[in-house]
C-alpha cells in the first residue's frame, strides 16, 4: 500500500465557484511514485513530472495530486470531499499494486486542450494581447507560443476564480507562471 491515510487540514471558499469549496488533505506517504502509471491509465491528466504534481479532471472537478498532499477543487462539501479522498485513495493503492503491468507516460503536457484554456479567458476578444481573438490566444497558449501575462484583462479581480484554476492547469502543465503576476488588479 503506497497511501495509508489522509486527513482534511484545510477547507476554503472555491475561487471558481463561489458556491462550492476548495480542500486541502495532508498526507502522511510520498505518492508521486504512483504518477507516470495514474498518467498511462486516466484521460485526461495533465502531468507535470520536474514539480511532482498530477491533476485529475472527473466530472468537472479538479483533483491534483503532490507528493504530500491532495487539493480538490469546486467540491460540494465536506462529505463529498471524503468520497474523493477514499476512491483516491483506493486508485492510487490498486494502481500501485499494478505498477508492473502498467507502461508508465511521463510526458507532461499533450493532453493540455486549447479550448480548456479558451473557456477560462475572458472571452471578450479585445485583442490587448495581440492575437483578433481570445479563442486563437487559448492556441497559442498552448502551444507556448505567448504567455498568460499577456492578456492583461486576466488580472483583472472578476476574474480571480477563472485565474486560479487556468494557472494551476498551466503550472501542472510546466508553463512558468511569475508569482508577483498573480496578484489582480482593481476593476
Ligand atoms: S487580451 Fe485576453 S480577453 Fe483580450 S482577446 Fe486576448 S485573450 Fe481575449
Amino acid at each position: 500500500m503506497l497511501l495509508h491515510s489522509y486527513k482534511i487540514t484545510r477547507t476554503l471558499p472555491c475561487l471558481a465557484d463561489p458556491e462550492k469549496i476548495r480542500v486541502i488533505a495532508e498526507i502522511p506517504d510520498e505518492i508521486h511514485e504512483v504518477f507516470p502509471y495514474l498518467n498511462a491509465i486516466l484521460k485526461g491528466c495533465i502531468y507535470n513530472h520536474p514539480a511532482f504534481t498530477l491533476t485529475i479532471k472527473k466530472d468537472g472537478k479538479l483533483f491534483t495530486l503532490h507528493a504530500h498532499h491532495i487539493t480538490l477543487a469546486k467540491i460540494e462539501d465536506e462529505k463529498e470531499a471524503e468520497e474523493i479522498l477514499k476512491w483516491l485513495q483506493d486508485l492510487i493503492n490498486e494502481t500501485y499494486e499494478k505498477r508492473d503491468q502498467i507502461e508508465p507516460n511521463y510526458s507532461m503536457a499533450a493532453e493540455l486542450k486549447a479550448l480548456d484554456i479558451f473557456k477560462l479567458l475572458p472571452g471578450t476578444n479585445c485583442k490587448k494581447c495581440g492575437e483578433p481573438t481570445c479563442l486563437a490566444f487559448a492556441v497559442k497558449l498552448v502551444g507556448r507560443d505567448t504567455e498568460i501575462t499577456k492578456c492583461d484583462p486576466m488580472f483583472l479581480e472578476k476574474y480571480q476564480g477563472k485565474r486560479t484554476v487556468l494557472t494551476e492547469l498551466l503550472q501542472a502543465a510546466g508553463h512558468e507562471i511569475p508569482n508577483e503576476l498573480l496578484d489582480f488588479k482593481e476593476g
